[in-house]
């Protein structure tokens, strides 16, 4: 159990999928939760009323859009961003403008609201990424770019947790494997392959991802940081 009585919480992408789990956890367990969304307006305020929570629009894509709404928040204790999308496929025939939108949503976007959460965080303040095991591992064809998007954030948690740990501020990276959301349906055409490469061959529920995110967001991590931990099922092992 953990508590986040008057911790003011951002969640980056929280009306489906692991998002919405994050949410349901911080305000299950007391927390003033905002989250923001891009399209899914009618799920977004359903969950908003359900979790007392506040729902915002705000395309992470658009690199102003998410600094503001940042900054709009104020002083955070928890930031975590979730935000993601998925463009798999042959690298010669994608879109080169969707992948560079991916890189928009799942790179930069966590690097500028970290950056920006930062200015104003409170002591001990918690920054959590949603990478992925893709990270580590990309053990078939065709992931290339979202595996160069979930790498990055790697790399970004162990920088920004030396420019920010000096307010005991951390900064950490959740690598997930295959998780039953929209993105990854647990009955979709990927499933046994995925499952292949695991040593518990079965999808996460969003709710375990959520939960540690709680495990990072809480008391118990305050000397958590600067690293990338992987919940996967044994994906990458
Ligand atoms: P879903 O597609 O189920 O949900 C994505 C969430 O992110 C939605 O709330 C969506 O909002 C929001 N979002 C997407 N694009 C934007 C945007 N441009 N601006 C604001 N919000 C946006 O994905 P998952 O829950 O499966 O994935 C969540 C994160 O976890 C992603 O970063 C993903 O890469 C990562 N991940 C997922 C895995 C999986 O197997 N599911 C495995 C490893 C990592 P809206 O409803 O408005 O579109």
């Amino acid at each position: 159990m953990t508590d986040f009585t008057n911790k003011n919480i951002l969640v980056m992408g929280g009306s489906r999928g692991i998002g919405e789990a994050i949410v349901k956890r911080f305000a299950k367990d007391g927390g003033d939760v905002t989250f923001t969304y891009a399209h899914s307006s009618d799920r977004a305020e359903q969950l908003a009323a359900e979790t007392d929570s506040k729902a915002m629009q705000s395309d992470s894509a658009e690199r102003d859009g998410v600094i503001e709404t940042v900054k709009q928040l104020g002083a955070l204790d928890v930031i975590v961003v979730n935000a993601g999308v998925l463009e798999m496929g042959d690298p010669l025939e994608l879109d080169p403008d969707a992948i560079d939108r991916m890189i928009d949503i799942n790179v930069r976007a966590p690097y500028h609201a970290f950056v920006e959460a930062g200015r104003q965080m409170n002591e001990n303040g918690r920054m959590i990424v949603i990478g992925s095991t893709n990270a580590d591992r990309m053990p078939f064809p065709g992931g290339a770019a979202y595996a160069l998007s979930k790498s990055a954030m790697k790399g970004m948690v162990q920088g920004l947790a030396r420019d920010f740990g000096e307010r005991s501020i951390t900064v950490n990276a959740i690598q997930p494997g295959p998780v039953d959301t929209e993105m990854n349906p647990a009955d979709g055409p990927m499933k046994d392959m995925m499952h292949g490469f695991m040593a518990i061959k079965r999808h996460a529920r969003a709710d375990e991802i959520a939960g540690m995110a709680a495990y990072l967001a809480g008391e118990e991590a305050g000397i958590v940081t600067g690293a990338s931990h992987t919940i996967d099922g044994g994906f990458g092992a």
